[in-house]
């Protein structure tokens, strides 16, 4: 007697393409899912996150205490915030890692995806693949974090606390990296990305104790990371908040992106954010002599001394703003298997 289960028509007529459209319609399904809104409740928080991001903010509560103001501390808050959050977030994980701007030298990759591991921002890998998600899907279902298609808040902060399954984690990054998820550098950030970020505090705590006491350490560890991250997490968390809602528009995408100046003072030339839905896959955020963008002056920088090179610094004339082929590039993985 056979024990092999019973096959409907229908699944003996399936050909290979469609048991693939099958598979990747039902990991579209979890990715949908893992980022709904729905997610956010209490039997379902990333506790991990959560509380790391509340300490952080508590920390930075503390840079009121008189006994804890350092010049020094201030100075250092100053320096590792533009390295992070320039430097590792908008230039690395972002224009480097998410968009392929640029191509970089080894020494260069190394130094300034560690420095987005020093953020505090995640891991290179799912950052860079939630924020092609980001841009595939801007402000529609899937978008992991529009304040169109769900609430201000969700956008800048509240998407980041539902746990989410390994099982969408990794359809995230097989999925929206596949090009970086194999690397051999990329996998150890994967692996290290938070001992970079321990490491660096208690690097702090230890090098201002040493110098100056017990108080200057904690006075480096209070500015040096809360209070330089707490200011690094919201001109990120403002990027996908308010330029989705505020300010004005260079070109017509089908987005509801936004160029905001205080943004872009914030958070480094990212607030050029109309521009950037614009032409995802351009180095430079500003488009008009006045948009400053000063992560743009960081990868010339890099491009004149031989570290970066292959820098997508120009618009190609004639082409609309709404760019079909910067959007085919973010898109790919859905138009491969479309195609397919
Ligand atoms: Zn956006
Ligand atoms: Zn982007």
């Amino acid at each position: 007697m056979s024990t092999a289960l019973p096959v409907t028509p229908s699944e003996k007529t399936l050909t290979a393409a469609e048991v693939k459209r099958l598979k990747y319609q039902a990991e579209t399904d979890l990715l949908v899912a893992a980022f709904h809104r729905e997610q956010l409740r209490w039997g379902n928080v990333d506790w991990v996150v959560t509380l790391f991001l509340i300490g952080v903010h508590v920390g930075a509560l503390a840079a009121f205490l008189p006994s804890m103001f350092s010049w020094s501390g201030l100075a250092i808050c100053l320096t590792l915030h533009w390295v992070t959050c320039s430097i590792g977030i908008c230039l690395g994980y972002h224009r480097y890692l998410a968009h392929k701007s640029m191509k970089l030298k080894a020494p260069a990759e190394f130094v300034v995806t560690m420095c987005g591991c020093l953020a505090g921002e995640g891991s290179p890998l799912t950052w860079a693949a939630t924020h092609r998600l980001h841009h595939q899907k801007s402000d529609q279902e899937g978008d992991p974090h529009s304040p169109i298609k769900d609430t201000r808040w969700w956008a800048h902060l509240l998407w980041l606390f539902p746990k989410r399954s390994t099982e969408s984690s990794r359809v995230l990054i097989r999925r929206y990296v596949p090009e970086l998820a194999d690397r051999p550098v990329m996998q150890f950030f994967e692996k290290t990305f938070a001992l970079w970020l321990w490491g660096g505090g208690l690097a702090l705590l230890g090098l201002g104790t040493a110098v100056g006491g017990w108080q200057l350490g904690l006075s480096w560890l209070v500015w040096g990371m809360c209070v330089r991250m707490v200011a690094a997490y919201h001109s990120t968390w403002f990027v996908n908040s308010a330029t989705h809602l505020w300010g004005y528009r260079n070109y017509d995408t089908r987005d509801h992106s936004k160029n905001l100046w205080w943004v872009a003072i914030l958070a480094y030339g990212e607030g050029w954010h109309n521009n950037h839905h614009a032409h995802p896959a351009l180095a430079p955020a500003g488009h008009k002599w006045w948009e400053f963008d000063i992560t743009w002056w960081s990868i010339r920088l890099l491009r004149a001394v031989g570290l970066a090179y292959d820098v997508k610094d120009r618009l190609p004339e004639g082409r609309r703003a709404d760019d079909e082929e910067d959007m085919a590039e973010i898109a790919k993985p859905d138009t491969m298997v479309t195609a397919a």
